[in-house]
């Protein structure tokens, strides 16, 4: 029997829901597919903030001078196994060769293009799916020990400042007035009001298909293994199980496993996985936080989510299929428990999940180069959940050939052309 759809979206992690629910939302009949239950990817397992201030360009030189000594330190926010780190030596060129000034410039503004709606966006999409008690009206608190660690931090609040993004600064006591749980010894911290979270990730998710379904969109259980075009762009998808479903729009969101895809049609990209952890404590916990808090320097997160504390964070360098290396999401619990003494870890399950990441830190959002009818979204990195929303509209309009709200030409997926990944 034939099966054609209007639009398959390949890949139900946050970025490919969000995509085909505001198709359906605008009355596109949408297939979404996913080998595992809509979420369940890294998009399960993530610190569930809205990072609205995370859109710096992470390679610059003030990274790269850290970058030996974090090798060396297991308990280093940036870890590289050795035998994955040979294999990643064009990933790294590409990623220094974002650091020169002219193109933080350049990786800054596209982030900021995102990152400065993306609150009201999710915002407005959790009204349409029904689901606002999603959002946490707490926000964010960002933590520095020593006033050193805040000024080498001044960076992130300058780039809020021109991008009209509000902070407030708070030392000593005032800290404590905020969040009387935190460890005297913080010496700083910086009040991000914009910066709240989502309470249930998956939830999220979950009500994003829910919703698509209802406006009659299907999600359909499955593993593509190809696609496949003639001379007039895409034509259908084969799964695994040999099941093949017409259609002439695809969006691969797949992840980490759309650089599969990409390669296949001749436009590979440069993704590679920076493996993060997190850690749930179970309630109560011990401690009744009022902000979700990030701590820049030791690159971790502990967010009060509906499940109780999570703690978690980390970039690890080992690729996708090396076990889990539990230790890093227990040094990051051993930070948690410093910033917050009253921290009870006892009930806790732990989780690895991995970030699609390009070397220029912003995602790819594109038609193909090579096949009409293609396009393709994902290496959202640290911020998958942050940009969701406004993801689904701009490739939502991409799909339908209308002007999205975001110039989407840093998004490109040609960007990378010249030297081979
Ligand atoms: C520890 C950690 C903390 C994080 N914290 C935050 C945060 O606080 N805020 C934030 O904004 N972001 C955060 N992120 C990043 C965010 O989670 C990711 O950017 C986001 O989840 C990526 O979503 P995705 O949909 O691209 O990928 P995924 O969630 O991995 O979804 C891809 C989906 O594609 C499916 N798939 C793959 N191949 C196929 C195939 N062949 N056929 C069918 N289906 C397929 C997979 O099963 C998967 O469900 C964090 C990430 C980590 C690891």
């Amino acid at each position: 029997m034939r099966v054609i759809y209007p639009v398959v979206v390949a890949g139900a992690g946050l970025v490919g829901t969000a995509i085909a629910r505001e198709l359906s939302a605008r009355g596109e009949k949408v297939l979404l597919i996913d080998r595992q239950e809509p979420g369940r990817g890294t998009s399960y397992g993530n610190m569930a903030s809205i990072a609205v201030n995370g859109f710096d360009a992470v390679s610059r030189p003030s990274t790269w001078k850290k970058l030996p000594f974090w090798m060396m330190d297991p308990q280093a926010p940036v870890t590289a196994d050795p035998r994955h780190a040979v294999t990643m030596i064009p990933w790294f060129l590409r990623f220094l060769a974002a650091g020169r000034p002219k193109r933080i410039r350049e990786i800054e503004n596209a982030g900021a293009r995102f990152a400065t709606r993306s609150l009201a966006d999710i915002r407005r999409l959790l009204g349409e799916i029904g689901a606002p008690e999603l959002l946490s009206e707490a926000t964010c608190l960002q933590l520095y020990e020593t006033e050193k660690a805040f000024r080498d931090g001044r960076d992130n609040l300058d780039l809020m400042a021109r991008h009209g993004l509000d902070y407030e600064v708070l030392e000593g006591d005032a800290i404590r007035a905020h969040e009387p749980l935190l460890n005297p010894a913080i010496a700083k911290a910086v009040l991000l009001p914009q910066n709240h979270f989502i309470t249930d990730p998956l939830g999220y998710v979950a009500r994003m298909v829910e919703d698509m379904r209802r406006r009659g969109g299907e999600f359909l259980d499955g593993d593509m293994a190809r696609v496949e075009r003639d001379n007039r762009g895409v034509t259908a998808i084969v799964l695994k199980d040999g099941r093949r479903i017409e259609t002439d729009r695809l969006v691969v969101a797949a992840g980490m496993e759309t650089a599969v895809f990409a390669r296949a049609m001749g436009e590979p990209i440069p993704l590679e996985t920076e493996r993060g952890y997190h850690t749930q404590i179970m309630p109560p916990g011990g401690a009744d936080l009022r902000y979700s808090l990030i701590w820049p320097e030791r690159a971790f997160m502990v967010t009060p989510t509906a499940g109780g504390i999570r703690v978690g964070g980390s970039v690890e360098m080992a690729g996708l299929t090396r076990a889990p290396n539990w230790r890093r999401a227990r040094i990051l619990v051993e930070h948690a428990r410093f910033a917050v003494p009253a921290l009870k870890v006892e009930n806790i399950t732990e989780w690895m999940g991995h970030r699609p990441a390009l070397p220029d830190t912003i995602p790819i959002l594109s038609a193909s180069s090579t096949t009409k009818g293609l396009f393709y979204a994902t290496g959202h990195g640290h911020l998958g959940l942050t940009y969701s929303a406004t993801t689904g509209i701009v490739m939502a309009d991409l799909v339908m050939g209308r002007t999205p709200p975001v110039g989407l030409e840093p998004f490109r997926i040609d960007r990378f052309s010249g030297i081979a990944p």
